[in-house]
């Protein structure tokens, strides 16, 4: 039986005149269909965010703070349901979803003790009869548009720290995985959120998501996806001038240096670039590694790879899923066999290696004798494809890992401390991680540098992006206002 999605407005199912098919990447059959909304839905949506929004930071932080803190329960409780929608949207193993999920809570706990926390400050003046103070305010209605790859945490990013400030929030989720996201919104309302505070148009980005950037009821626009669509909702809002976050892609570059114990590494580089079947914008896809424990990483990686179970992402012991979209898994084959065909070794996976026959699965696949000039370097391939390029010494690492027009994340692996320190700071990158990699923390601020956006989400930064501060100038001494054209 095919699920139905509605939208979310006002605190209610509102059915659609259209619909669009979501596969299930498993099996390639359609499982759920989406409403398409656009113009007219989006403006309902914005118009009911709008009308309630100053009530809804009128509340007070500690009835914001107690809402979001149940969201955040409610969304671990029903762990299970949500986990298993976006399983089947997505071909995400159902151990990945429900653990993302599960930790969602602490997103909407750490934003819920937030809400108490925004507070202005007093600045001394040299008139000492002025009181300047500063307050912190939401700016509004806020649109979130997230990438499909982990639709409840990506959306969340946005929802929970804009509902804190006291925004209300208008969500277009990507169009191929739309349900759990429509499921978080009925969740909200039973966590006591007013209706209207937070509604989900769902419909294509060139339609739903254009009508939301280009609104003029929308006071911000925190976006995650690549970056033509970033540009396109960068230009939307540039019209109006409304500001915008962009979170994009990612080439990170996993750097191993020759002193680290070289099996302690496999994992981290293994879980870089296979979790998710490297559909993470954090994908470390780039092994960047000297040359003296190249050919030992590289076999254990490439030995790992080809024993990654593949298979159907509900089934817990799987451990890696399909792509979730034919597109996506079409480009990484086009680029895999170009690399190929101009000389770049397969020593996991690549065109022939196995694969379940039904669905929208590539195999892990790792790349030798790669060179910067092939689209497997360059490109955010969005698939599980690990490129290898081997380096002497230190600068032609830093050189290496930032020769990529992106710059999200990277790793540094080593257990030279000084060494760590010194790549960490010449890497451009909104994250390094060192001798760790893929981590991520609702109170650790993250976002790009160059290629790969601007503007921050989690931690106090992403508070921050929500909120504008106003200053507010107070003169005590009641004596008459000085003439202004009498020079003192
Ligand atoms: P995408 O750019 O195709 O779509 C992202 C979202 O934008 C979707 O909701 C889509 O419907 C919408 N959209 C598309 N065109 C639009 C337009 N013209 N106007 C308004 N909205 C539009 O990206 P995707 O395929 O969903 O996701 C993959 C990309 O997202 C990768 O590049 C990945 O690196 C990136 N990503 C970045 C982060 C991050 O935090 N930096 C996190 C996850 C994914």
């Amino acid at each position: 039986m095919i699920t139905r999605f509605d939208h979310w407005i006002a605190g209610m199912e509102v059915s659609a005149s259209d619909y669009l098919a979501s596969h299930d990447p498993a099996t390639g059959e359609p499982w759920a269909e989406v409403a398409a909304g656009g113009e007219v839905e989006v403006s309902r949506a914005v118009d009911c965010a709008d009308a309630v929004q100053d009530e809804w930071h009128r509340s007070g932080p500690s009835a914001r703070a107690e809402v979001l803190w149940r969201l955040g329960d409610l969304l671990a409780a029903n762990a299970d349901e949500l986990a298993a929608i976006e399983s089947r949207d997505v071909g995400k193993v159902i151990r990945e979803t429900w653990g993302q999920i599960t930790g969602l809570r602490s997103w909407y706990h750490y934003y819920a003790s937030l809400a108490h926390q925004l507070s202005g400050r007093t600045i001394p003046h040299d008139r000492h009869s002025l009181v300047v103070s500063t307050s912190l305010e939401p700016l509004g209605v806020i649109g979130v548009i997230p990438a499909f790859n982990s639709p409840l945490l990506l959306a969340s990013m946005g929802i929970a720290p804009a509902l804190a400030a006291g925004n209300t929030v208008v969500v277009k989720p990507a169009e191929v995985c739309s349900g759990s996201i429509v499921a978080l919104a009925r969740l909200a309302r039973e966590a006591g959120l007013p209706d209207g505070c937070l509604n989900v148009v769902c419909g294509r980005g060139a339609e739903a998501g254009d009508a939301l950037a280009g609104h003029p009821g929308v006071a911000k626009i925190i976006f995650t996806g690549g970056p033509e669509s970033g540009r396109a909702v960068a230009r939307r809002a540039a019209d109006r001038l409304a500001p915008v976050v962009l979170e994009l892609g990612g080439k990170s570059a996993n750097v191993v240096f020759g002193d680290v114990d070289v099996e302690g590494v496999v994992n981290g580089v293994i879980a870089g670039i296979f979790a998710a079947a490297g559909q993470t914008c954090v994908a470390g896809s780039r092994l960047v590694v000297h040359e003296s424990i190249a050919d030992q990483l590289v076999e254990l990686v490439a030995a790992r790879a080809q024993s990654v179970r593949l298979g159907n992402p509900s089934d817990p012991t799987t451990e890696m899923g399909p792509m979730a979209q034919t597109t996506l898994r079409d480009g990484v084959e086009a680029r895999v066999a170009s690399a190929v065909a101009a000389g770049a070794v397969v020593r996991a996976g690549g065109p022939t290696g196995s694969r379940p026959k039904k669905g929208w699965f590539y195999p892990p696949t790792v790349l030798d004798a790669v060179d910067a000039s092939m689209e497997v370097v360059r490109d955010e391939l969005f698939g599980p494809v690990l490129s290898v390029l081997r380096f002497g010494d230190e600068d032609e690492a830093i050189a290496i890992a930032n020769d990529t027009p992106y710059g999200l994340a990277a790793g540094v692996w080593t257990r030279d401390v000084a060494r760590a320190h010194r790549v960490g700071r010449a890497l451009v990158a909104g994250t390094v991680w060192i001798n760790t990699y893929r981590a991520l923390a609702p109170q650790v601020p993250f976002g790009g540098a160059k290629g790969s956006g601007f503007g921050r989400e989690n931690g106090l930064e992403g508070l921050a992006e929500v909120t504008r501060s106003k200053a507010t100038w107070i003169e005590t001494d009641d004596s008459p206002v000085a003439d202004p054209f009498v020079w003192r």
